[in-house]
């Protein structure tokens, strides 16, 4: 029996089977390769979720984390507060968009950034309701669970839900969803649902992560901005899979021109340690009473080393600008393929930097979704030494999100993968 298979009846024995997981264990990493424990050898285009923007331990993180280790680990910022806190406030106030006094706060993980910018959005307006949008994730916790937009697997049979949470129709060009659509959707909320005088805050993916890499049209989110002032409505971003340079800019809304009242982030900002953040207005930040925020592990001075380190690789290696390169590398590539007949099963292709989307349907004049090839592309390029993630709300979607720093004869190595197990998958079926 190979040590995988050993481990794997070990896993399903011990572990969950509510935690899905693929089907290859890790035993080390470096940038954007990943060895499993037989040795074989993975090019990495999931970065563990769009954590490693930075790539798998990159020297700057690991020498920031070390020398925290000889200082501290621990000793809740909350009993001994530290200057690394302070300083990455200070540098995510800079340059999150808006020109005005902000406040963060960290926390340690995606869901847990989204309940504190609910709790300090509802504490800030004295109002209660959220409005959310169809097809979006916001995490695995109660609130999160609610605003999520998706019912199977994230929030069956988990519910009841916090009350006072509504979701509006995301924009989505291939549904057939426009901006004006997605907007009177929301306006059917204010008539059928709720009125915009009791709703605290409007969250939206700028683009959606787990829902299909939709971009939202960039009039959209301006719309929302007018509509959130015209009803002193908070526009949260949530920006935990988009932001840290993924799309091009450090946050993605940046594209729109819009500047939201609250960012949350997570993922890519710790650099692979667990850190998230709530970036915002200050007088909006500064509306919970003192212990009202927070948290035994809120703010590890460990993320907090990793952070610091990971905004300084982002300047000094111009990842901005790295992501723009690598998603037009594979966006072109993806491209090419699509326009090859015996490739129609690509239904679409779509990036915002980094952030990179190929759609899969049965054909192109129906465009009905189709997950079974996904499936098979995923696992057989697994077979032949690429990671890749699925997504969307009809799992028809790859998305690929390799870190930043990933050199690029790396990106063709692995588009040369994609090819090679797409071209067998699709010759199997005829
Ligand atoms: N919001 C978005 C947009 C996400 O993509 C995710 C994670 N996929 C979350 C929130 C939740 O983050 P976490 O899993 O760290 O709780």
């Amino acid at each position: 029996m190979s040590a995988t298979m050993a481990l794997a009846d070990r896993h399903k024995a011990a572990v969950p089977r509510g935690i899905s997981t693929k089907t290859l264990y890790a035993a080390r990493a470096q940038n954007a390769e990943l060895w499993d424990i037989e040795g074989k050898r993975y090019i990495d285009f999931a970065a563990g979720i769009a954590v490693l923007n930075t790539g798998h331990r990159h020297p700057a993180v690991m020498a920031a984390v070390a020398q925290q280790t000889e200082a501290f680990t621990h000793t809740c910022f909350n009993v001994a507060p530290y200057e690394t806190y302070i300083r990455l406030a200070e540098r995510l106030n800079a340059a999150a968009p808006g020109d005005f006094a902000k406040k963060t706060m960290f926390v340690t993980t995606g869901a847990e950034a989204v309940e504190n910018a609910v709790k300090v959005a509802r504490r800030f307006t004295g109002r209660s309701a959220i409005i959310a949008f169809g097809g979006g994730f916001h995490g695995r916790t109660m609130m999160t669970m609610a605003l999520t937009g998706k019912v199977s697997p994230y929030k069956k049979g988990f519910g009841p839900f916090p009350a006072e949470v509504y979701h509006a129709p995301f924009p989505k060009k291939s549904h057939g969803i426009d901006t004006a659509k997605a907007l009177e959707g929301l306006r059917q909320i204010f008539l059928n649902d709720v009125e915009p005088a009791r709703v605290a805050a409007i969250i939206v993916e700028p683009v959606q992560g787990e829902g299909g890499f939709n971009i939202a049209p960039f009039e959209f989110l301006q719309e929302l901005r007018a509509i959130c002032d015209e009803h002193g409505i908070l526009l949260i971003a949530d920006e935990i899979q988009t932001g840290i340079a993924r799309t091009g800019r450090m946050f993605a809304i940046q594209h729109a021109d819009v500047v939201p009242d609250l960012i949350t982030m997570a993922k890519g900002l710790g650099g692979g340690f667990p850190l998230s953040a709530v970036t915002g207005r200050a007088e909006i930040m500064d509306a919970a009473d003192p212990g009202g925020l927070g948290g035994t592990y809120a703010g590890s001075p460990i993320g907090l080393a990793a952070a610091n380190a990971v905004l300084d690789v982002i300047e000094s290696e111009d990842l901005c600008a790295r992501a723009t390169e690598i998603g037009t590398r594979m966006r072109n590539r993806f491209e090419e393929l699509a326009r090859r007949n015996s490739f129609s099963c690509i239904g679409d292709v779509r990036n915002l930097g980094a952030m990179v989307a190929v759609e899969f349907v049965k054909d192109r004049d129906s465009r009905k979704p189709d997950a079974d090839i996904v499936t098979a592309l995923i696992a057989n390029a697994q077979d032949k030494g690429l990671i890749l993630l699925s997504c969307g709300v009809d799992a028809n979607i790859v998305r690929l999100l390799a870190p930043l720093t990933i050199p690029m004869e790396q990106v063709d190595e692995g588009l040369d993968i994609f090819e090679a197990a797409l071209t067998e998958v699709v010759g199997k079926r005829q």
